[in-house]
């Protein structure tokens, strides 16, 4: 399938009115490129499920950290643009950053409470970005649904969270982790890896599904389930744990007990020498 790239915003606008006429309903996958089987999943969903899909594909400056790898980060936009067609999305957006912040921009939006724990504490200001482009991107196309990825956990509870409180006329979809074969959660952040980080970096799977377990056998005590992440993380030479946190998924502050009324969410993030990698189990 064809997919139309569209770089600015008139022509975004335009696009998406002709597509609103003819009755279509609109599907929003916001990314930041360098595509893998987990963004696929978000867009099939979409094109399952509403007329019209949209991808974006923008690297936001204003969520990365002055030391972070904006930069760096990979922009395969050819191979992208192809993925996307595959994949069936109609239309990809991928504006230039003055297109989203012109030099004269002033507003940012901020979900108290739930952007400083979590990644939030070692990335400050990264959420505040995270929730700016996705309401900016969220008026830009008006999407009937916007689809994301149960991987960033957190992200998915503030955009929940700001989508209530602003009002934002859109249903938010959230879809599973995709992983590889060997338990590792896909991300564009995985081609940083050396090949032995690679293997290490099987870790945050193993210790999230070790500590499932045992909240499974009837551990109550978080703390207990926390240090079984803490151990099997430092039982890997060269993983550096960032955090490892039992978290009340929807307040997202620490547990000191687990129990079966609330669902818990175990988080993960570990540094392999440059590569910060995050996962994440939803315990219902
Ligand atoms: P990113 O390009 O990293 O900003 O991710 C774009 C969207 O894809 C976000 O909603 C992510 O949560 C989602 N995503 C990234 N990795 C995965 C994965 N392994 N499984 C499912 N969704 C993912």
């Amino acid at each position: 399938m064809k997919t139309t790239l569209v770089t600015d915003i008139a022509l975004l606008r335009h696009a998406i009115a002709q597509a609103r006429r003819s009755g279509r309903t609109i599907g929003l996958v916001p990314t930041m490129g360098a595509l893998h089987a987990g963004h696929l999943s978000l867009i099939k969903a979409a094109r399952a499920e509403t007329d019209f899909v949209v991808v974006s594909i923008f690297v936001n400056p204003t969520q990365f950290g002055p030391k972070e790898d904006f930069n760096r980060y990979p922009r395969p936009l050819e191979r992208d643009l192809e993925l996307c067609g595959q994949a069936g999305a109609d239309l990809v957006f991928h504006p230039q950053p003055e297109v989203m912040y012109p030099s004269d921009y002033r507003t940012f939006v901020e979900v108290t409470g739930l952007q400083d724990v979590l990644c939030g504490a070692s990335r400050p200001g990264h959420f505040r970005g995270v929730a700016t482009v996705v309401l900016k991107l969220l008026n830009l196309v008006q999407p009937d649904r916007a689809y994301f990825g149960q991987k960033d956990a957190q992200q998915v509870r503030i955009v929940q969270q700001m989508v209530r409180d602003l009002n934002v006329p859109v249903e938010i979809r959230v879809c599973p982790i995709v992983r590889e074969a060997d338990g590792l959660a896909l991300s564009s952040r995985n081609e940083y890896l050396e090949a032995e980080e690679r293997r290490q970096a099987t870790v945050l799977h193993r210790a999230l599904t070790k500590a499932q377990r045992r909240i499974e056998a009837g551990e109550h005590d978080a703390a207990v389930v926390r240090q079984v992440m803490v151990e099997q993380i430092a039982s890997v030479p060269g993983a550096v744990l960032d955090y490892a946190a039992v978290v009340d998924a929807d307040s997202l502050q620490a547990l000191d007990r687990i129990d079966a009324e609330r669902p818990v969410l175990l988080a993960l993030a570990v540094r392999f020498g440059s590569t910060r990698l995050i996962d994440n189990l939803l315990i219902r």
